[in-house]
């Protein structure tokens, strides 16, 4: 028996119990919370991810707390042979056909069970989408009980089939649609959590890799796939297509957690803030450049924080981390090499992790982490292939369905509205 560790932020305050760590989301110091000290448990047997979920997630929860955690994680991630030793980890098999489905319905249960609102009041859960994030928070959160999640996205620059996933549910996902770019979207999130008043009227947290309640349950994959690849022999490499760095950051707490040296491979395209900092280069704050792995497209990753973090307190991390930045060009030609040769379409991002592994030397076993599907992407498989990926059945039977979204102009005080008097108009 051991007690659940405590959290810490990045930046020292705390301790901090998990409840509190996922309401705050950012910490109050402005830091990441991360578990402190970290637990260890022996490689559980390889298992259905529910079952694995169990101990890994006890683990951080504490003994007897992760009951409702096998229906959170209730899809499977197989770990399906590619050629000699390498696999490809298949994370697409969600609700909303995207690895993000694992962290935001974790978050949703963990905040229902672990951090229900005083006085049967609801809490507001904020998230500021470019596309991806908002179906995987709002497949999620839709009928939770105690929460309302709202998504604000940049109502010009998001495509039709991801828009259908957040605008047609209705009842406690409420979609925005702000006028002006993602980063507008971001920064109102930011605002809105800092206003004290706003903050506590509606017990506002956040969806996004900043809250620890993301990070948490992505280490059950890893974990499931050393266990499965025990018997290889060899340390465990894992190619991760990185934007903001959370699943890079799970990897490493989770084979910390389980006692294995795996080494983690961050793949990423032409914004590779992740290359210049192991590479020692300081970021010269670029921008970041648009590509066709969007959900990639990360000037300055907010994980970077938790790992700079961990290996300055544990330098022999440091050993285990790589880096590989690939570009469009090799990222389309990789999506039409793999289609030619295996007849399956992948996305592009897990082209950039699949071309990233070409590159890794190393006699184990090579592990790349496929993070969405590519039928979320037919234009960019069009592009690169010449043929059309079908429809994930997760996302068929959207079109035509009635959208439901308000517009909002760009300013607090237009959230600020917005969220008082909770109306939706159709569109
Ligand atoms: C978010 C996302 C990534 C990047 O994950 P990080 O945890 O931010 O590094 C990669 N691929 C897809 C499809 C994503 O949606």
């Amino acid at each position: 028996m051991h007690d659940p560790p405590t959290y810490r932020s990045t930046r020292g305050h705390g301790p901090v119990d998990l409840g509190e760590a996922l309401v705050a989301g950012l910490a109050l110091d402005g830091g990441l919370y991360l578990p402190d000290p970290l637990p260890r448990i022996p490689l559980p047997p390889a298992g259905r991810i529910g079952a694995v979920a169990v101990p890994v997630l006890e683990a951080f929860l504490g003994q007897g707390r992760a009951g409702w955690v096998p229906a959170a994680l209730s899809f499977d991630t197989p770990l399906r042979p590619m050629g000699p030793r390498r696999y490809l980890l298949d994370l697409t098999r969600g609700p909303s056909a995207a690895f993000k489905d694992v962290g935001a319905r974790f978050l949703a249960g963990a905040l229902s069970e672990l951090a229900a609102a005083p006085g049967g009041s609801r809490r507001t859960v904020l998230v500021a989408t470019s596309g991806d994030t908002g179906g995987a928070v709002a497949a999620a959160f839709h009928g939770m009980p105690g929460l309302r999640v709202v998504v604000l996205f940049p109502a010009g620059a998001v495509s039709p089939r991801q828009r259908l996933q957040f605008t047609t549910l209705g009842d406690d996902v409420i979609a925005l649609g702000v006028a002006g770019p993602f980063d507008a979207c971001q920064r109102l999130v930011k605002e809105a959590l800092s206003d004290e008043e706003m903050r506590s009227r509606h017990l506002l947290t956040s969806a996004n890799s900043i809250n620890i309640g993301r990070l948490l349950p992505q280490m059950v994959w890893y974990v499931k796939a050393l266990s499965e690849l025990e018997a290889d022999g060899g340390p465990v490499t894992f190619v991760i297509p990185s934007g903001n760095l959370g699943n890079l950051c799970a990897g490493l707490l989770a084979s910390e957690l389980v006692g294995r040296e795996a080494r983690l491979v961050g793949a990423v395209n032409e914004n590779q803030a992740w290359v210049d900092w192991l590479e020692g280069r300081a970021h010269r704050g670029r921008d970041t450049v648009a590509t066709p792995s969007s959900a990639m497209d990360v000037g300055r990753p907010s994980n970077l924080e938790r790992i700079e973090f961990l290996t300055d307190r544990t330098p022999r991390l440091r050993e285990r981390l790589g880096g590989v930045s690939i570009d469009t060009t090799e990222t389309l030609r990789t999506m039409r090499r793999h289609h030619a040769a295996t007849g399956v379409f992948v996305d592009p991002h897990t082209a950039v992790g699949l071309a990233a592994a070409d590159r890794v030397r190393t006699r184990g076993p090579v592990v790349v982490l496929s993070t969405a599907d590519a039928g979320k992407f037919p234009e960019t498989v069009r592009r690169a292939t010449g043929a059309l990926p079908p429809v994930p059945t997760a996302l068929a039977g959207l079109d035509g369905r009635t959208e439901m979204w308000s517009p909002l102009e760009p300013t607090l005080d237009a959230l600020r509205v917005a969220l008082d008097s909770d109306r939706e108009s159709s569109t």
